[in-house]
């Protein structure tokens, strides 16, 4: 009989999040080092290539992949003949590995979770409570995935209840345009169709702990309808021309995985969910024996790859003009240096609220730039943990009063901006850039300093001014209100010319 003891299984948990917050898993790596290889697209060429120089750094350094450490979730399969040496409930012993994992001294997570979800909206602080699956299944071992899944990617997850005679293909094409870039493509879509609504969507985010395996299933063909979607799906998915970031090119998509159950006569329930740039989950299995030991991979698994800044311009933020600013093109790659404010959603709550009454700012923004980032705590000598963008069209509502009446004349963050923010930096020649989603620990390698400025309560949503030398981002928005998210994928799914071009 298989007893598992109460320790081994929470520091096995433990261990799994701190595992995946610093390791790809390897065919995640080889997929997308193939499609770098495949890209035409620079810029979409480029994004790929920082997030694997990204995901090597974070391996060789025991950082996180991404300053979004994500929600944290647990699948397990418990074998019907294991016995339990403890008297707590299964959940919680996962919350415990979960809450050791995040406050690791050596490598802490960032927090993300929040209780009083609709009202104060308060930070559990240890990223607790975590989401956990229970199967029973015939045996005497307990397989347990553990997975972080970012907050951007996961706000972009589609259901939808079709009819029947409705095509699942059709459907998949009309909302991954909607998706935006905001889940941090190249990454995989896993859907989950039949059963229930509740049966799909937990299917579909099962799918998504499969290893990436498409083209072995291309080499082989497919043998069943879902085998046959997933080839379908991919090809027209990737033909949209998205690319990696939003920026244009040939591979939004890695795999795609598809599962199936039996529904109603009159239903087609459809589930689907992204899974980003920082892909992360790993599986083992506990037989009795002790904790899970995960081997750390060789970096032999990634390749060695430099990235190329000889296109980029260099910008100084402390000395910069609307007169410079008006000479940037969408699309073009600049390296920042200087000082750049962050802030994110409640701090920009809390400027706009101040403005409002008439209250004065505790930080002048005229003529600065801000970077939408809730960067993970530093250890050791850094100067901050991984700083990755966030997604900026959570800002959208606050750009005209920022620009209009504070002075801010530029932002960086990540994906596109929809139509009034862009009429905004339009109006006010103003400009918007994005860094690489996923590339987290890279871009923390740019800042040089880091000091509170504002709001120090707000904790990782706090103001503080960066000190950063050769920052790499594109410019998203012109002076013109030119946009790369719309002119780039236009052009390579023009290119790639399998679906027609709609115009605007
Ligand atoms: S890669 Fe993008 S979507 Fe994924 S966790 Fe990081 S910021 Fe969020």
């Amino acid at each position: 009989m298989t007893i598992i003891r109460e320790e081994d299984f929470i520091q096995s948990i433990a261990d799994g999040f701190q595992y995946i917050s610093c390791y790809h898993p390897p065919d995640f790596i080889r997929e997308m080092h193939a499609a770098y290889l495949r890209e035409e697209s620079p810029a979409a060429k480029d994004a790929m290539a920082q997030i694997l120089v990204n995901s090597r750094m974070a391996a060789e350094g025991h950082r996180p992949i991404c300053q979004d450490t994500g929600i944290a979730l647990a699948f397990i399969r418990v074998g019907m003949q294991v016995t339990w040496d403890t008297k707590r409930p299964l959940d919680e012993l996962v919350n415990e590995g979960v809450r050791r994992a995040y406050t690791d001294k050596l490598n802490p997570l960032r927090a993300s979770v929040l209780s009083d979800v609709d009202g104060k909206r308060k930070n559990t602080g240890d990223n607790t409570p975590a989401v956990t699956h229970v199967e029973l299944v015939p045996g005497d071992k307990v397989e347990v995935i553990v997975a972080a899944k970012g907050g951007g990617s996961e706000n972009k997850s589609k259901f939808a209840m079709l009819l029947p005679s409705d095509s699942v293909v059709d459907w998949v094409l009309s909302v991954v345009p909607t998706m935006g870039a905001d889940w941090c493509p190249p990454g995989m879509l896993s859907l989950g169709i039949g059963g229930s609504p509740e049966k799909a969507m937990l299917m579909a985010k099962w799918g998504m702990m499969e290893p990436l395996d498409l083209h072995e299933l291309r080499a082989r063909g497919p043998r069943n309808r879902a085998e046959e979607l997933r080839l379908e799906i991919h090809d027209k998915v990737n033909a949209l021309g998205i690319g990696a970031q939003g920026l244009g090119g040939l591979s939004t998509v890695l795999d795609v995985k598809v599962t199936e159950y039996p529904t109603h006569a009159v239903s087609k329930p459809v589930a689907l969910l992204p899974n980003c740039a920082a892909s992360r989950h790993v599986h083992f299995v506990l037989d009795g024996s002790g904790p899970a030991k995960l081997e750390a991979p060789s970096l032999d698994d990634w390749p060695k790859l430099t990235l190329d800044l000889s296109t980029s311009r260099r910008v100084n933020l402390d000395t910069i003009t609307k007169e410079e600013i008006a000479t940037f093109k969408a699309g073009d790659r600049l390296l920042l240096s200087g000082k750049l404010l962050t802030g994110r959603d409640a701090a920009h709550k809390r400027l706009v609220d101040m403005m409002s009454r008439g209250e004065k700012l505790p930080v002048d923004l005229r003529g600065r730039f801000i970077y939408y980032v809730g960067p993970v705590e530093a250890v050791g000598d850094e100067v901050v943990g991984p700083a990755g963008p966030t997604t900026s069209s959570r800002m959208d509502r606050f750009v005209e009063p920022l620009l209009a009446d504070a002075g801010l004349i530029g932002m960086v963050g990540k994906s596109e901006r929809g139509p009034a923010a862009t009429e905004s930096i339009r109006k006010h020649g103003a400009l918007y850039c994005i860094a690489v989603g996923g590339a987290a620990y890279l871009v923390s390698k740019a800042i040089r300093g880091s000091r509170m400025v504002a709001f120090e309560d707000l904790g990782m949503e706090a103001i503080r001014e960066f000190d950063v030398k050769d920052m790499p981002v594109t410019v998203a928005v012109d002076a013109a209100g030119n946009a790369v998210h719309k002119t780039g994928p236009a052009q390579w799914r023009a290119r790639i010319g399998k679906i027609p071009v709609a115009v605007a």
